[in-house]
């Protein structure tokens, strides 16, 4: 079994979205096994997205990603990154297959709706920038 880490975006927040969108993990048969809202701090978005230092996008994507609250989760299953990325679709929604997470709900590249990790490491990585061992279920 595999772990990732979900980031519902302060866009889909704002617009009511996390039930839809946690229904539709359920409905991939991925289990919630940890979940807590949080208001991300400057350094704490500066950290998750170090990796996009000095990106043309890297300044507005810290702006929206400390706009909001957002539903940060570890999710479960068999394959679950894989099969995380492709229920939400590409990055750029316009991109994205009909039905999928960002298709359905995303405004744009920046305003995409959710993150979900993109590999066994990064996945390790966030989880534990996010959650200690014993908030994970
Ligand atoms: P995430 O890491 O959030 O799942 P991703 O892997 O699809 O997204 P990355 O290339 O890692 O995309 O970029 C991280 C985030 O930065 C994107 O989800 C998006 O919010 C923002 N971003 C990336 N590229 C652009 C761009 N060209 N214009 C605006 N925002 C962008």
């Amino acid at each position: 079994l595999q772990r990732t880490l979900s980031i519902i975006k302060p866009d889909a927040v704002k617009k009511q979205l996390i039930g839809t969108i946690l229904q539709r993990f359920e409905q991939s048969h991925f289990t919630i096994v940890a979940a807590k809202m949080m208001f991300l701090s400057r350094e704490q978005a500066e950290g998750f997205y170090a990796e996009h230092e000095g990106r043309d996008f890297y300044e507005p994507l810290i702006e929206f990603m400390t706009s909001g609250p957002i539903m940060v989760q570890v999710l479960e299953g068999e394959d679950v990154i894989p099969a995380y990325r492709e229920l939400i679709g590409k990055t750029d929604p316009t991109q994205a297959a009909a039905g999928t997470i960002r298709a359905d709900f995303a405004e744009s590249t920046r305003y995409n709706a959710v993150h979900g990790s993109d590999s066994p490491e990064s996945a390790a990585q966030e989880i534990a920038f996010f959650f200690t061992d014993d908030e994970i279920c």
